[in-house]
């Protein structure tokens, strides 16, 4: 369908399931998708989010807004990440930019964001077109967060992120590259000097599975690789992924493009269950990766130079357990077998940094604990994203450094 057919496909639904139930960030969607100036369609989605090229692409679709779409009852649901992509993509190419809102009140106000992905770029948009002063303080030497570090090339242009982050810091917003939170930074010095702060340093070192050989050399977390870049030689390899989501998919490509001979994503639920967009598995299946659906690994295996060699499966059944929404695997006895292994990389979830959030109360997953106002457990400073314990998508993140930055406004106006 081209955007004429999209938009007149669209039944404009007055009570609009698609912003109300689906969009994590509430987009107005009937309202951009029916605006034929597209100009206007963007300021319109700007009023919500800052990031509209970048979710267009990347959002789950079907399990948000697409997943609510009224046309998705009895047929193909509109194709509402397609037109928000789209018309991200024709506010970067016209240089359309994201509308002030200047409240006089806010002009003498400084706040500090410590993190520079979706979270806290958001909270420092919706906070600098408000007028408020904000500087953004960043580990790295280029912000986006894990959609720089981590989600690769082939599936996000770079271009793409880098002029949506360009708009953003038009709006005023200065940056501090490498200060890093727990090393050259510390909270107590920008609570000396700024009216509130932000937090949205997010979460993502690999958790482990606790099994036998996960400490053997050629096991990776499925994050750091991505995240810094630094992979092994895989020529002539056989790579085994374990997990079933976003960075399962995103690191057996990166791996398959590097030049592994065998990659093996191996899941402990059926297909129909994994996390990841069905798009990406189907893409990662063209590209040859193979996939163990119901296996769990139980043991990884090394040679004597404690570098990996094997790894042991067990197939699983999937049985419904009281109190648990989907089905749970359980291993099925002396179904177990050996593969050939050379590498081994989990990607089976991700947690906060040790150590680095022992300032604050943590909840009981082990996140940076926050009120109803998105304050922390330390005065002036509040925290959103990954960090808190969202949930790990893009658009989560981003609601949240957007819900932040309006209490923050509250709490700068008391
Ligand atoms: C490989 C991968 C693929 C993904 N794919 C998708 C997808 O397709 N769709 C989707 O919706 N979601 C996806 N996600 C999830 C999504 O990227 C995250 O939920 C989102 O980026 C979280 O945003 P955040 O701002 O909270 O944290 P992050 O994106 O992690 O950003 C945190 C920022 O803080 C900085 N920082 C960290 N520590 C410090 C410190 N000590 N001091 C100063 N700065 C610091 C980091 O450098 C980074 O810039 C994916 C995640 C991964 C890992
Ligand atoms: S639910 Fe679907 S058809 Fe209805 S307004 Fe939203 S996008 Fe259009």
């Amino acid at each position: 369908m081209n955007i004429d057919e999209i938009r007149s496909y669209c039944l404009n639904c007055k009570n609009k399931p698609c912003s109300n139930n689906g969009c994590p960030l509430n987009n107005d969607i009937p309202t951009f998708l029916h605006e034929k100036d597209l100009k206007k369609a963007y300021e319109i989605l700007c009023n919500t989010t800052v990031l509209p090229a970048i979710c267009g692409k990347i959002c789950p679709h079907k399990k948000q807004c697409e997943g609510s779409c009224i046309r998705g009852i009895k047929g193909e649901s509109v194709s509402i990440g397609e037109m928000e992509e789209f018309i991200g993509k024709t506010s970067i190419e016209n240089n359309y930019k994201i509308p002030m809102e200047i409240d006089e009140a806010l002009k003498s106000k400084k706040v500090a964001v410590v993190g520079g992905g979706p979270a806290g770029l958001t909270c420092s948009a919706f906070l600098a077109k408000k007028g408020v002063k904000v500087t953004i303080f960043e580990k790295f030497d280029k912000l986006g967060g894990i959609l720089t570090h981590g989600i690769p090339n082939f599936r996000l242009d770079r271009n793409v992120i880098d002029s949506t982050i360009q708009k953003i810091l038009d709006l005023g917003i200065e940056v501090k590259y490498n200060q890093i939170l727990g090393k050259n930074l510390n909270i107590e010095n920008l609570t000396n000097e700024y009216d509130a702060i932000f937090i949205g340093i997010g979460a993502n070192i690999p958790t482990k599975m606790n099994i036998e050989g996960e400490d053997l050399n050629g096991v990776y977390g499925g994050n750091t690789l991505l995240e810094n870049g630094k992979h092994p030689d895989y020529k002539g390899k056989r790579v085994a992924v374990i997990g079933g989501g976003n960075v399962a998919m995103d690191v057996c490509r990166t791996v398959k493009n590097l030049g592994a001979e065998e990659v093996y994503v191996i899941y402990r639920r059926a297909e129909e269950q994994m996390p990841a967009e069905a798009k990406e598995i189907e893409e990662a299946k063209q590209e040859g990766i193979k996939f163990l659906f119901q296996t769990n690994i139980v043991k990884i295996f090394g040679n004597d130079d404690k570098t990996v060699n094997k790894v042991e499966c067990i197939k699983t059944k999937l049985v419904q357990k009281e109190s648990e929404t989907r089905l749970s695997p359980v291993n099925i006895e002396n179904s177990n077998y050996l593969m050939d292994i050379d590498y081994v990389i989990m990607a089976t979830g991700s947690k906060p940094e040790e150590g680095l959030i022992n300032d604050f109360e943590k909840n009981k997953y082990g996140y940076i604990n926050v009120d109803e106002n998105m304050q922390t457990s330390i005065e002036k400073v509040f925290a959103g994203g990954d960090i808190v314990g969202e949930k790990s998508t893009v658009a989560f993140a981003a609601r949240s450094g957007r819900n932040a930055s309006e209490k923050i406004i509250q709490f700068l106006k008391k």
